[in-house]
């Protein structure tokens, strides 16, 4: 067991939960790494199944459609925060998730609550077994309200777009920053679990921080937190 790894905290949870761009999954994977803890990107289960409805030929803007067949496949997440994977019936879909393609069909995706259903039971039985940080929309609303600390992270939209552009060595800014206010806009509008910074969530702005200076922050919130 490594030095860092907190022996009586193995059934912490720390949701942290914010759009695109903000720095959630830089910081929660590197707030897993710090803590000795594992890490799971609900994003990425999304973008699975919306990969999976999209090869299937579904019409994920047809939402009777997507509910009749989002139980369907197999979606399984690697939790090591070092290299988290994300397999969908036994393909690694790791690159695939993040095409413009996949951007495009996720949010409409991932309105439909029968789809929010079937990956909340995923995500509850993962994080059941303990010890992790859990990125993603609605974790510390829906998913997981008992967490012991819960952050929001939010930022400017250009440093998102500047940050998300940089990431999948795109150049242009200003379309990535449009998709990411359009999926904004679907995610904090939609009836089912949107996006949204609940009560006892802990607001961080990372637009001037670098990201050492946010992981500190949420370190930091932890060893204040009830243990
Ligand atoms: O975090 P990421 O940008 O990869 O998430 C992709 C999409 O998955 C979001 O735009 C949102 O539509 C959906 N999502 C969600 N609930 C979560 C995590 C992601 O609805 N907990």
């Amino acid at each position: 067991m490594s030095a860092t790894r907190p022996a009586a905290r193995t059934s912490l949870v720390i949701a942290l939960d914010g759009a695109s761009g903000s720095g959630k999954s830089s910081t929660s994977r590197a707030v897993a790494i710090r803590l000795g803890l594992r890490y799971l990107d609900t994003g990425a289960m999304y973008r699975a199944l919306t990969w999976w409805l999209l090869r299937q030929g579904v019409d994920v803007h047809d939402p009777a459609a997507v509910a009749a067949r989002c139980g369907e496949p197999e979606i399984v997440s690697g939790t090591d925060p070092t290299a988290p994977t994300i397999v969908v019936d036994g393909i690694d879909v790791g690159t695939e998730i993040r095409t413009d393609k996949v951007n495009a069909a996720v949010s409409p995706v991932s309105a439909v609550p029968e789809v929010r259903a079937r990956l909340l039971e995923l995500q509850r039985a993962v994080i059941g077994q303990g010890g992790i940080v859990v990125e993603g929309r609605d974790i510390g609303s829906v998913v997981w309200p008992q967490a012991e600390v819960k952050v929001f992270l939010s930022a400017d939209p250009s440093a998102r777009a500047e940050r998300r552009a940089a990431e999948t060595g795109s150049i242009d800014v200003a379309g990535t920053q449009e998709s990411l206010l359009a999926r904004d806009r679907l995610d904090s509008g939609r009836a089912t679990a949107p996006l949204t910074r609940v009560d006892g969530a802990v607001h961080i702005d990372t637009t001037p921080y670098t990201l050492d200076e946010v992981v500190e922050q949420v370190v930091a919130l932890v060893g204040a937190g009830p243990a």
